[in-house]
């Protein structure tokens, strides 16, 4: 008995190692400007896409939240049946935040030809087709190509 619990504590150790790693490879590729010009583009818009809305969040990628390891105080988050639920106050620590706002104003699809990513999906952006770094978007592509080689993860975009 005692055996099986340090078992099922060693391999959620493993595996809260193994995602954390991967999603951390994944968030250093996405720490760069989404302006061609480079800077912090909230600027721009008074971080339109950080405003707290009520009942809006975020779902949390299966397992993300291993990389997300004490920023909890500065989230709030909720286990529900399709996965974490994330709601955060407008504000956060950049280093921890989560890949679905690191891609932002982009957003993953996976359709029949694969990955894309749409431009803008909610709308007031203001970083137009033309003000978008080239080099941003490469790196959405290979940020996400590397954590969809986990079927998990892979799964997780095919139910959406
Ligand atoms: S709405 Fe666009 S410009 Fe404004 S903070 Fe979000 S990504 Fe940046
Ligand atoms: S988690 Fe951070 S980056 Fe994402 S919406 Fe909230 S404040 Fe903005």
């Amino acid at each position: 008995m005692l055996q099986s619990i340090r078992r099922d504590s060693y391999k959620r150790k493993v595996l809260s190692y193994k995602y954390r790693r991967l999603f951390k490879r994944a968030y250093r590729l996405l720490d760069i400007s989404p302006l061609k010009d480079g800077g912090d583009c909230g600027l721009l818009c008074g971080r339109k896409c950080c405003k707290p809305m009520e009942e809006l969040g975020i779902y949390l990628m299966p397992n993300e939240r291993h990389a997300l390891h004490g920023s909890e105080g500065k989230f709030r988050w909720e286990r529900q049946k399709r996965g974490y639920f994330l709601q955060c106050d407008g504000v956060c620590d950049r280093k921890s935040r989560p890949m679905q706002c690191r891609v932002y104003p982009l957003m993953p699809i996976i359709g029949l030809n694969g990955l894309m990513f749409i431009r803008n999906p909610m709308g007031g952006c203001p970083i137009g087709k033309s003000d978008i770094n080239p080099e941003f978007i490469r790196r959405c592509f290979k940020a996400y190509k590397l954590i969809l080689r986990n079927s998990k993860l892979l799964r997780f975009y095919y139910r959406r």
